[in-house]
């Protein structure tokens, strides 16, 4: 094996690449992780970063898994207990708590580029994991039993298996002529940290609005909260265009007066803000020869569950558990009946939660008198309900989820 040999070739550093090169780190396979843009590894102290990201229980078990947990725990991760959802077209109101499931919390907010840092960091420890940064996978070509990638700015590198972890927009599954299934939402997500009268309570908080949910995630500070506000993507412009007090006076009567148990109080502070344009895409297969896809390569989702980055975190854990052990088995790691098994342990959880989403965002969506009636109804009726409640709420946390590699 030369110094451009590889056994997979990961292209595509964020969350979900990264934590595939971890899991395959320090184990018999020579991986190298290739990422267009640097990450951020160090910023001022205090600064915090815009997009975070809302990990399930089981996604948690797989970063300790992974020896990333404790470096996330010392940058600040912050847990939340209780979940209150609620509709701002009726009297409709859910609250889910971690005690109703038997866990500690619900799970936990955490920053993105903490994430990506804390990857970094262990990748580093990794000597197996070649770091290929920057450089971009352009070029895809097969060549009997290996595949060779074309990177701007690198070698050609040479792999059994190409792994596509570049994003909703991913190049590989271009390159491996791979369709995808896409729809524009004409919605954008706002984000921004704000800073509350009222504590929030370790609760993460929702209100389903007509133009889309605006969600309160509870940051370490506890009158600091991660907004992510779902709008038409006009309104989105206009809202994003705003000074400081106009956009807060909007906020303030989007979250409305009611906010159940006297959480949060008024809106004092909101820093900079920005939008992410919000679109769905399912790839046809997440498999080609000798290449795989995961996380929003293979499926971008709504955010208004908080769901994307949990979904990739376990398409990087059983890939990584299948490729270890057909290695182990002495198997082509590459072989397409390898590949098969991986998909076929996603796809369906997938698809359902694809399909879980799709329902609440029509279902929230609609103005229908009856349509209306009917989901204030259901929201009452299934916070009643405790053990449906909780059913739901045990597989949204995904206590089960997500076996270690
Ligand atoms: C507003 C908002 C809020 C969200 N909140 C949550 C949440 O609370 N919980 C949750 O689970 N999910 C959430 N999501 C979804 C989540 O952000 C995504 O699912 C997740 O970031 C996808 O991670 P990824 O690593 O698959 O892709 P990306 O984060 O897109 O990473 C892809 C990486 O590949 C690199 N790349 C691209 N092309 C190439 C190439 N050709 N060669 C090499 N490298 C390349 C990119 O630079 C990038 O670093 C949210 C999404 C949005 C928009």
């Amino acid at each position: 094996m030369n110094g451009r040999d590889y056994d997979v070739v990961i292209a595509g550093a964020g969350i979900v690449g990264g934590t595939l090169a971890c899991a395959l780190g320090n184990q018999p396979l020579r991986i190298a992780l290739v990422e267009t843009k640097p990450p951020v590894l160090h910023w001022p102290i205090g600064a915090r970063d815009l997009r975070v990201s809302a990990v399930t229980l089981g996604s948690a078990r797989l970063f300790q898994a992974l020896g990333v947990w404790d470096d996330l725990c010392a940058q600040g991760v912050s847990p939340f207990y209780d979940m209150h959802v609620w509709d701002a077209a009726g009297p409709g109101e859910i609250h889910f708590d971690a005690a109703g499931i038997g866990e500690e919390t619900l799970g936990y907010i955490v920053e993105n580029r903490c994430i990506q840092a804390a990857l970094m960091r262990r990748i580093e420890q990794c000597a197996n994991v070649v770091w290929c940064c920057p450089a971009s996978v352009e070029a895809l070509e097969l060549d009997g039993d290996h595949i060779l990638l074309g990177a701007k700015q690198s070698e050609r590198l040479k792999t059994r298996l190409a792994v596509g972890a570049d994003g909703a927009d991913s190049a590989l599954r271009r390159l491996a002529g791979i369709g995808a299934q896409a729809e524009e939402y004409g919605e954008c997500a706002v984000v921004a940290n704000v800073k509350t009268s009222r504590s929030h309570q370790r609760t993460a908080w929702q209100r389903f609005l007509p133009g889309g949910p605006l969600a309160f995630l509870p940051l370490p500070d506890e009158r600091e909260s991660s907004i992510v506000w779902t709008m038409p993507a006009e309104r989105a412009q206009n809202l994003l265009a705003l000074d400081e007090p106009g956009f807060i006076a909007e906020l303030q009567t989007a979250l409305g007066d009611k906010i159940p148990r006297q959480g949060l109080g008024r809106v004092e502070a909101a820093g900079p803000r920005a939008g992410f344009p919000l679109r769905r895409v399912h790839a046809e297969s997440y498999i080609a020869q000798r290449l795989a896809l995961i996380g929003d390569a293979a499926h971008t989702v709504h955010p208004l569950a908080g769901q994307g980055v949990n979904l990739g975190l376990g398409d990087a854990a059983v890939l990584a558990e299948t490729l270890l052990r057909a290695h182990a088995e002495g198997k082509d790691i590459g072989a397409r009946s390898v590949l098969r098994r991986y998909e076929r342990a996603r796809k369906g959880e997938v698809l359902a939660m694809m399909a879980a989403l799709q329902g609440l965002h029509r279902l929230f969506g609609s103005q229908h008198a009856s349509l209306r009636w009917a989901r204030n109804l259901g929201l009452d009726m299934t916070d009643a309900l405790t053990p449906v409640k909780n059913l739901i709420m045990r597989h949204a946390v995904g206590g089960g989820s997500h076996r270690s590699a």
